[in-house]
């Protein structure tokens, strides 16, 4: 595979689809030179999104580690907050909370193409927690949410968009989203001139 094949799955979340963002997400995409070439908006069922979260224990402790190191830096009991410090008891939580937060709107799905398109697209959707992430990032520039208001709230974080965290799970999510029917090609003006 050429290196500017690369291919990723970006998915507006319903935060991002109802403040109106769809447009600026796809635009910093586009303009950082990463090619869109699939589609939807949509509205996913609770089955979906089960089957497109991991659902090894790997995963789901990282996702209570990250809280954790969260409450960590501010100073917070997980224990108190929680009832538990276990990160996979945590993620778990957090994964029944991930559902109820992707089907409570309409979802804009795409995969985007390009050189390092998985690495690429995690810079510029930046840090899962917006408080912590860059400015100049899409979750630095347009939330401030982070775990433990979120925790507090019982609810996902609201950080606008989903990206793929590697080739692997870019493929398995490709497959999942998108009918090969679905993904298109086509050249860029600029290709010639950019690489
Ligand atoms: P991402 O790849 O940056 O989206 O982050 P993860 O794959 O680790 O987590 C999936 C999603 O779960 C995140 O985008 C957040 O919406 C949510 N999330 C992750 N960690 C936490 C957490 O500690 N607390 C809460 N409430 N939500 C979280
Ligand atoms: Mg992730």
């Amino acid at each position: 595979m050429h290196p500017k094949e690369e291919k990723t799955v970006v998915i507006v979340k319903p935060d991002g689809v109802k403040r109106g963002l769809v447009g600026e997400i796809v635009s910093r995409l586009e303009k950082r030179g990463l090619k869109i070439i699939a589609l939807e908006m949509f509205t996913a069922t609770k089955e979906q999104i089960d089957g497109h979260y991991p659902k090894d224990e790997a995963w789901i402790s990282r996702v209570g580690s990250k809280t954790l190191a969260n409450y960590e830096k501010y100073g917070w009991d997980a224990q108190k907050e929680l009832g538990t410090a276990d990160p996979l008891k945590i993620g778990t939580m957090v994964r029944a909370w991930l559902v109820g937060y992707m089907t409570s709107g309409p979802l804009v799905k795409m995969v985007v193409k390009g050189v390092h398109a998985v690495d690429m697209v995690r810079k510029i959707a930046g840090n899962t927690m917006p408080a912590a992430a860059e400015m100049g990032t899409i979750r630095g520039d347009f939330s401030v949410d982070d775990a433990t208001i979120a925790n507090r709230d019982k609810r996902a974080i609201h950080n606008l968009v989903h990206a793929s965290e590697t080739p692997e799970e870019a493929q398995h999510e490709i497959e999942f989203w998108f009918a090969p029917e679905e993904i298109h090609d086509y050249k860029r003006a600029e290709e010639d001139i950019m690489f």
